[in-house]
This record gives C-alpha cells, structure tokens and sequence, in this order.
C-alpha cells in the first residue's frame, strides 16, 4: 500500500533528510555544549554554528537568536516575558493588542495577562483573513506596550503587512512581536526589513524536527523576563541544557532553506496550478477564502460548497493528508476562531479544508491527490442530494 500524499505542511512539514543526518551525526557522541572537555566544546560548536545559521536565515546576528522547545515557547517567552519586563517597572504601559486570527499560542498567553491588568484588545482582519490597518492604528496608542501580528496565518496562508503593523506600532512607541512560524523557511523573511522587535519560529515548520524553535530578540529591544529559572544557559533568558542534536538538525534545515528558498517556492507554485486546474475544472462550487491576497507558496485554503471538511478529510484519508478549519475541543468539533473572525459562518466554516505542499511532493503525487478529493467531494455531494452539475 503507498504512503498517503501528504499535503498536511501547515501541521508539520516531512523532516529534511539533511537535517535528519546532522541529528544523527550528533547522537553518535555525548553532548552537553556545557561540559568542560573536548566533547563539550564540540558540542557548543555545533550550537554556536546552527545559531548562525537560523540568524542568517533570518537577517539577524547570532546574539540575537534564543533557542526554545518550538514557536509556542518562543509566543509566551515575547509575550510574557514583555509583561514582565514591563510589570518589573520599565513601563506604565498595559495596552496589548494581537490579531484575531492568530495561533491559539499568541492569544492564549496575551489573554492570560488580563488578570494582571492589561488591557488585551484583539485587532480585528478583513473577509480574506488579512489584518485591518485602519483599525489597528485606531487601536494602537500611547498606553500600547506590544503589538502582536503573525507573518503568515496557519489555517488560510494569508501573509499579514507586517511591515506596517511595524510603522503603527513604533509610531506611538510600542513594540512588535511576529508570529513567523509558518513563514519562515518558505518566504524570504528579514527582521530588519520586517522592523520587528521579537520574532518567533519553529523548525518543524521548515522540514527541521520537532521540539525546538527560536525568539528573535532584536538587539535594540528591550530583554524579554525569562519564564524559566535554571543554570544559566542561554543568557539565562532560556535556561536548560540545551538539546544539541534537534538544534543541529533546525541548523541543518535552516541553512537548506536558505539555499532552496526560490527553487522550493517555485516547485511548490508549480504543482498549485496542477491542484488548482484539476480542482477548478471539475464543475465543483470552489473558492479561495483569501481571494486574491497573497499566501504563502504551495498553501491553499478552500471552500467546497455542500461538502462537508471533515467527511472529505477522513474519506480520503488512506490516500491524501488534508486538514479542516476545524479546531477539535474536549471531543468537540468547534469551528476555527481565524474562519469566523473572517466573517464566515459557521456553515461555512465546516466546507473548508486547507493544504500545504512540501519540497518533496512530485507532480503525479499532486493529480492523484486532486482526483481523491475531486472523486470524494463529488461523492459527498450527491450523498447529500446537493450536486449542482
Ligand atoms: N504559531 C503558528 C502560526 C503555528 O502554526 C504553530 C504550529 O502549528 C505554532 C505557533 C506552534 O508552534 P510549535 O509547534 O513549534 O510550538
């Protein structure tokens, strides 16, 4: 039986068989970059080298890189640890806003802070799932103290204007914090371009392991307060031995990002237009819920009308991985927060399904996918007596 096609990019992306090497390389031999012998400096060199190379990535200096377990330790380290900062004294400042489609890893951690007195407004985005400028700039003033707004949506694949959100917030003296955990990796992503204060971003995202990540902790902004308290690794900002193998392999993946970041964009908009003819040729009601707005390369978010996503998903789950808009609570299916904060009903929201392709998807693997879904679909439509061929 073949492995299903796995268009799931969103959740995870397939580990890089580079990256997987570089773990492996590293496991032959005890590592703790913390131990005075030669085997500890070997180790603290291959920290010190992927270091540099997640900061090349991203167009920062290494200094500025903070190795976490992944994107969600990287939001609560921002955003939390800015709290902080601020609550230690270093400003009256209790305003936080975020976007109302981002990671449940940002919004959880600003709205926790409520409780301690901020002030926590949710900016809200247009029927394509793009940030409101207008309303972030009537939102953003003098009492702000971070503004948070994702590079790249993780449902829709929408890129957010970043670069503006920078100018709104800087203009009244507030700080940026970018969620660029599906970005990175796959659009070319430069913190000083981007004018970002804390960046954060996972390597599992970009075809490195699972359980590492990274803030960006722009050398001009203020030190984020650590969350966890240890032996002083990392500054002390992030303490903890540090896991050096899936760090090398987030290194390994980082510097393959780097070199492939055209030729895997290219490849991933190449297959899209082999999915999307199949799929739009096939006398189905099909929309993109971003419209026309930029998205993320090889990313899709679609609405099949009559078709419900989670059917779709589950029936064609032996052969293609898909995903829904769905968030699944306590056994309970609940439509996503992103669908409806874009204006969508909830009817609505169950028709969507969403794909991310990968480096390693080929073309025939991209057509039978689409023929799945297309067969399914048609399958799931007649069932419910709905086809308007
Ligand atoms: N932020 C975004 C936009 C994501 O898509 C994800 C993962 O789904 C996260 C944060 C959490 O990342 P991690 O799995 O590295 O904790």
């Amino acid at each position: 039986m073949r492995d299903p096609v796995y268009l799931d990019g969103f959740a995870t992306m397939p580990l890089a068989p580079e990256a997987q090497q570089a773990m492996i390389e590293v496991w032959r031999q005890p590592a703790n970059a913390g131990s005075p012998h030669r085997l500890g400096d070997r180790a603290a060199r291959l920290i010190d080298d992927a270091r540099a190379s997640v900061a090349a990535l991203l167009g920062a200096s290494s200094p500025e890189i903070v190795f976490t377990s992944g994107a969600t330790e990287a939001n609560n380290l921002a955003i939390l640890g800015v709290s902080r900062w601020a609550l230690s004294g270093k400003s009256k400042r209790r305003r936080i806003i975020v976007s109302s489609v981002e990671h449940k890893a940002v919004l959880a951690p600003a709205e926790s802070l409520s409780e301690c007195g901020f002030d926590v407004i949710l900016a809200p985005v247009d029927g394509n799932g793009v940030l409101d400028c207008d309303a972030l700039q009537a939102l953003a003033t003098d009492e702000t103290l971070l503004i948070s707004v994702m590079l790249a949506n993780n449902e829709t694949g929408a890129l957010q204007p970043i670069e503006r959100v920078s100018q709104i917030a800087h203009a009244v003296g507030a700080l940026v914090h970018c969620d660029a955990a599906q970005a990175v990796g796959k659009i070319s992503v430069d913190v000083l371009d981007l004018d970002v204060d804390y960046l954060s971003l996972s390597a599992h995202k970009l075809y490195g392991p699972g359980g590492v990540g990274a803030l960006y902790v722009a050398a001009s902004a203020p030190r984020p307060h650590p969350l966890v308290f240890g032996g002083g690794q990392q500054n002390a900002l992030r303490p903890g031995t540090e896991p050096v193998a899936i760090i090398a392999g987030f290194g390994a993946a980082a510097e393959l990002a780097r070199s492939r970041l055209s030729s895997d964009a290219a490849h991933a908009a190449d297959l899209m237009s082999g999915f999307e003819n199949r799929l739009w040729n096939a006398g189905l009601d099909v929309v993109r819920t971003t419209g026309n707005r930029p998205v993320l390369p090889g990313s899709m978010s679609v609405h099949l009308s009559g078709v419900d996503a989670d059917e779709l998903v589950l029936s064609v789950s032996s052969d293609v991985s898909i995903s829904t808009g769905s968030a699944c609570n306590s056994g309970q299916v609940l439509p996503s927060h992103v669908l409806l904060s874009m204006g969508l009903t909830q009817s609505i929201s169950r028709e969507i399904f969403r794909i991310m392709l990968n480096r390693y998807n080929k073309s025939a693997d991209i057509i039978y996918a689409a023929d799945k879904i297309v067969d399914a679909a048609r399958r799931l439509k007649d069932r419910t007596g709905r086809l308007r061929q």
